[in-house]
């Protein structure tokens, strides 16, 4: 495949990706939700003449563009999903859902899949190989689309997988990459404990769920400090502790809760068994029951080497080589963790960045947005990613 026809090509389509991505930014669908996009999705699909999978594990679609010639099986994963954020931009196609946000950019994802879909469907004969087309539903709220889909069978065949997150945080025009871990595995966990209420005068006559539920986050600090290496990442957070309502009462039970994050999904499981030891041990001790509800969320992105240089390479082509830089990993998490479970493949940023410096907001920011411009960018690394592989 000649690859500047294929630039040439997505450049065409631009306008047409820009068109998409603010149709469905106008209409968000919450995860586990989605109704009208897999819809958009599968229609856009079915008229490229690919083969088209609706419902994959729940609300997922999946495009399969088989090529003339043999060869291996590319996935390209994008997310359609939004959030529960309510918009506060002024924009020509701000959301028209009440409390309902692409603001993640999702919606520019979804946008950039299509466009090389389509562009790559004008080359079945001389493509080497099949190339599938992932469209993932509610990557936004664990456990996720991406396991259900990989369930449903979206990976069978497939010998590498590639996606990408756009980033209104990165400048436009830069690739961030990392050949090993990109982003933090994180559960969350809620504990309830269940003591004997009574006067606050008469505290002997009482099992006291607060001081117990003192003690648990004294003790759950020692975890990351004390067990786990110091060469390994990891955070244990106490976000929320809730009892009690009167100042000379004594409740009867205590709520707390948090999240964990960390790389090794060892050290995930060391962390999980440990909060269960010292819940256990310390309400023995006070006397008080307890409930444990621990929530599993997602392993840590980890890329696989080779497939990351590859990237890296080919985004050196796209985007000048001193725009491609090696990044940290983030703590945030992303289920993209499950594909790269199953089979190599590499995830990577792309910069979105705006171009007016009062314009850029966080991802999840209620005036989220990102340069479009960044779409095509994503979408040659794609092609590329394609076009060189075989
Ligand atoms: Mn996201």
């Amino acid at each position: 495949m000649n690859i500047n026809k294929l630039y040439t090509d997505i450049e065409s389509f631009y306008p047409k990706m820009v068109d998409i991505r603010r149709d469905l930014h106008k209409h968000p669908e919450l995860g586990f939700e989605e109704v009208r996009t897999p819809k958009v999705i599968a229609d856009f699909l079915k008229k490229i003449c690919l083969e088209v999978r609706t419902e994959v594990g729940g609300r997922g679609v999946v495009g399969i563009l088989r090529g003339k010639k043999d060869g291996q099986t590319i996935a390209l994963r994008a997310d359609f999903d939004a959030l529960p954020i309510h918009e506060e931009n002024d924009l020509p196609y701000t959301s028209t859902i009440p409390g309902v946000m692409h603001a993640c950019g999702h919606d520019g994802h979804t946008a950039t899949l299509l466009g090389v879909a389509s562009v790559l469907s004008n080359y079945r004969d001389e493509l080497k190989g099949n190339v599938v087309f992932i469209h993932q539903f509610g990557e936004e709220v664990p456990p996720g689309g991406a396991k259900p889909m990989i369930e449903d069978g979206c990976l069978d065949g497939v010998d590498v997988i590639f996606g990408t997150h756009l980033m209104s945080t990165i400048p436009l025009g830069e690739i961030h990459y990392n050949h090993d871990y990109l982003m933090a595995g994180g559960d969350l966990f809620e504990i309830t404990i269940k003591g004997k209420g009574g006067h606050g005068a008469q505290p002997h006559e009482t099992i006291d769920p607060i001081v117990t539920a003192s003690q648990l986050v004294m003790n759950f600090h020692h975890v990351v400090s004390r067990n786990i290496d110091p060469l390994h990442s990891a955070v244990l957070t106490v976000g929320a502790i809730h009892s009690g309502d009167a100042l000379n009462i004594i409740p009867d039970e205590a709520k707390l809760g948090g999240t964990i994050r960390a790389f090794d999904p060892n050290v995930q499981a060391l962390i999980e068994q440990k909060i269960r030891h010292i819940t256990e041990s310390t309400c023995t001790t006070t006397g008080a029951d307890f409930e444990i509800e621990y929530m599993r969320g997602y392993k840590a992105v980890r890329n696989d080497h080779d497939k990351t240089e590859y990237i890296k390479n080919i985004s050196a082509d796209v985007v000048g080589k001193e725009q491609v830089i090696e990044t940290k990993p983030v703590m945030a998490g992303e289920d993209f963790s499950n594909y790269l479970h199953e089979i190599p493949g590499s995830y990577f940023f792309t910069g979105a960045m705006m171009n007016d410096p009062e314009q850029v907001y966080a991802h999840h920011h209620p005036r989220f947005n990102f340069d479009e411009k960044a779409m095509l960018i994503a979408a040659k690394i794609f092609l590329t990613a394609v076009a060189k592989y075989q």
